[in-house]
């Protein structure tokens, strides 16, 4: 059994996110540095972003002022014991977020926690002696934009297509794009929507390793940008970087899809011990 100290957790988790908040995917910020269009007002959106990231990162401000609510995806392997691990890590958010904007209250009273706790934890149990923790800062703008379709088998793949692309075009000029189309597709309602979250993590550029899966990324991707809302959306190519596409196992009667569209601002980053 490996054994782990949660007070070390806490302080590299801690880093992690002070890090993130202020630096976003930087291959984002690179794509949108190398942006192919023929839209001035495009183009210019894009300047400006990737002067406000570069200005983040200069004066270790926040690159968003919607800091987000924590999201946190564990891989725990079952040789690994670290008693303290779910308070650690609501710990960390608690140190790491003392500067930066605190956005979670309560559903009925909408009264504040103060310390942007607690973290949305997702847990997979793995074989192994390894633990993983990424995080991901999720602002509501995007996150308010995501949607479930409870499709049936014979909808098939032009119905998974037909349910992301309404996705995008309802939501993706509110999610401040260009986006980062998350979509999760298979197992019951909450696996489809974890897994589209979890897509969110994969580099972008980086298909899935199913060839027919990457090719539907690929679709999914020329027909989003083919909608035109463009950078910020002021009209252009670039609506999505990237479509990445999660699949599970479902049952024969089902086909879930889930649609997460991540903005711009992609806060994401993973600790391995
Ligand atoms: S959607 Fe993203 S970029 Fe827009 S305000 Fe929210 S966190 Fe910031």
């Amino acid at each position: 059994m490996k054994i782990l100290d949660a007070n070390r957790i806490k302080a590299d988790v801690a880093k992690l996110i002070a890090d993130c908040l202020i630096t976003p995917d930087r291959a984002v910020t690179d794509a949108l540095r190398r942006i192919d269009t023929d839209s001035e007002l495009e183009s210019v959106a894009a300047k400006l972003i990737v002067e406000n990231n570069d200005i983040a990162e200069r004066e270790r401000a926040y690159c968003c002022q919607d800091t987000g609510q924590a999201l946190f995806f564990v891989r725990l392997g079952d040789g690994v014991s670290c008693v303290g691990l779910h308070d650690s890590l609501n710990a960390a958010v608690r140190e790491a977020y003392s500067t930066a904007r605190k956005s979670v209250a309560d559903p009925l009273t909408r009264l504040n926690t103060h310390d942007n706790t607690p973290a949305i934890i997702e847990t997979e149990l793995v074989s192994g002696d390894a633990l993983e923790i990424s995080y991901l800062a999720k602002g509501a703008g995007s996150e308010n934009m995501s949607k479930l379709y409870m499709l049936t088998p014979a909808d098939g793949v032009d119905g998974m297509i037909r349910s992301v692309l309404d996705a995008a075009e309802r939501g993706g000029r509110n999610a401040c794009p260009p986006l980062v189309v998350g979509v999760g597709i298979g197992g019951v309602t909450e696996t489809a929507c974890t897994l589209s979250k979890r897509a969110l993590l994969r580099p972008i550029g980086t298909p899935n390793a199913r060839a027919d899966v990457a090719a539907l990324e690929k679709t999914l991707l020329d027909k989003i940008n083919a909608l035109g809302i463009g950078v910020a959306a002021l009209g252009g190519r670039v609506t999505a970087l990237a479509v990445n596409i999660e699949v599970a196992p479902t049952h024969i009667g089902m086909l879930p899809v889930a649609v997460n569209l991540q903005c711009h601002s992609l806060r994401h980053g993973t600790v391995k011990y």
